[in-house]
């Protein structure tokens, strides 16, 4: 059968790859270290599932508005006003089936063949993909380690072309952990403004910051600003609700609509008793966040200290999100009794089946010197896990 080109641009989400010969190594009696997955361990909270619980009583299981019913629209124009001092009317919110499909919603309403997206490098494993899906070329954007990340704007300008659609911003980020400042904020909406570029913004990750910081959504920096912004959210990873798949995009009226048009075409409405669900948490969830969030600053702490004390290994501390990203270039060339470790690839390997260790490496990320580690997993875990790969390293020659 000939398929279409664009099904064989793409591969399938190594990130999620990665979490199921995990789960199914696990599943055949292994025991794995898994730091593969980028979902909190916690539990939803008792409320959220409630809330669930109760919609399927009341007979909540029907199809609602393909955008989202009415309650959960209100609540994240509630959310984003408290919270970012932003004003959305209905007609700008899309739910979606999770933070990625909201994405996906956006990729096919803006992009379209000879387009550019700007990506800053590393990146979430779906942008470069979803850009490739819709017939657009992603355009990388190189920041460095040593200055955290940080995206340089004369560097970014100089990436513009009269084919560039928008720039993706990822704070803070999967898989470095690093935020945008918002002097960084600032010169970005600057340069979008006078170079007349869409910022997406993809804040999934905004509650789940360390040290006291608090997130600055770039749509916030003025009425101009958001008025060409799109912020990509979601209850994922905030309130422990991977599985529920609700996300949102808020933004310019005639691209969400647009969205809401091609989802209403597509999936309809992302599914009823989730979306109940979602308004509890979004209303009510921010104490588990914080207890949440307290865990995985101490885990933080611990993982990043072991990966540091291991030879070869530089590993910087994370201000946001739950990975942890080392750089493991001092390791690559080495040999294994199985062979040469070449790239960060071969290093997930050999720590896989060696070690029974699962980690993604850094290449779908745009990385050939990092591998990513998610400490959204118990402590215990963390210590076992980073025996072996105390053992593992030393085990190279
Ligand atoms: N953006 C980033 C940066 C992510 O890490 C994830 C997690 N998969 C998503 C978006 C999508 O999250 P979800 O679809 O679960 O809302
Ligand atoms: N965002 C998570 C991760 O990066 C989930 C996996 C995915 O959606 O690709 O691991």
């Amino acid at each position: 059968m000939k398929l279409a080109a664009r099904a064989g641009r793409i591969t399938p989400s190594p990130t999620l790859a990665m979490a199921a010969t995990a789960k199914a190594m696990a599943a055949r009696g292994i025991d794995v270290a898994d730091f593969s997955s980028g979902e909190p361990d916690f539990d939803t909270p008792e409320p959220v599932k409630a809330a669930a619980e109760a919609a399927i009583r009341a007979g909540f299981t029907k199809y609602t508005p393909s955008s989202g019913i009415d309650e959960l629209r209100q609540a994240i124009i509630d959310k984003l006003h408290a919270e970012q001092g932003l004003r959305y009317e209905k007609s700008q919110v899309l739910v979606s089936c999770g933070a990625k499909h909201s994405l996906y919603n956006l990729a096919e309403a803006l992009l379209e063949a000879g387009d550019e997206l700007i990506i800053p490098v590393p990146y979430w494993v779906s942008y470069a993909d979803q850009t490739l899906l819709n017939d657009a070329t992603p355009i990388f954007l190189p920041t460095r380690e040593e200055n955290g990340y940080a995206i340089d704007s004369h560097e970014l300008e100089r990436l513009i072309t009269p084919r560039t659609k928008a720039i993706i911003l990822n704070s803070p980020c999967n898989p470095t952990g690093a935020t945008y400042d918002r002097t960084t904020l600032e010169r970005l909406a600057e340069l979008a403004l006078r170079r007349d570029l869409l910022l997406i913004s993809d804040e999934i990750y905004e509650k789940v910051l360390y040290d006291g910081a608090r997130h600055t959504s770039i749509a916030s920096l003025g009425p101009e600003v958001a008025a060409r912004t799109v912020v990509i959210n979601g209850v994922s990873k905030a309130y422990a609700m991977t599985g529920w798949r609700i996300g949102y995009a808020a933004g310019p009226k005639d691209l969400l609509i647009a969205m809401a048009n091609i989802q209403s075409q597509s999936t309809s409405n992302p599914c009823s008793i989730s979306q109940k669900a979602a308004v509890v948490a979004l209303r009510d969830g921010d104490a588990f966040t914080k207890t949440m969030v307290a865990e995985f600053d101490r885990r933080r702490r611990v993982i990043v200290e072991r990966l540091n004390a291991m030879p070869g290994v530089r590993c910087r501390m994370p201000s946001g999100a739950f990975y942890a990203f080392p750089n493991v270039s001092g390791l690559l060339g080495r040999q294994s009794s199985s062979g040469t470790i070449a790239t960060p690839t071969d290093l997930a390997t050999y720590l896989l089946q060696g070690f029974q260790v699962a980690v993604v490496p850094g290449e779908p990320f745009g990385s050939t010197q990092h591998i990513r580690l998610s400490y959204a997993t118990s402590m215990e875990t963390i210590v076992r896990g980073m025996d072996r790969l105390d053992a593992a390293f030393k085990q190279l020659t």
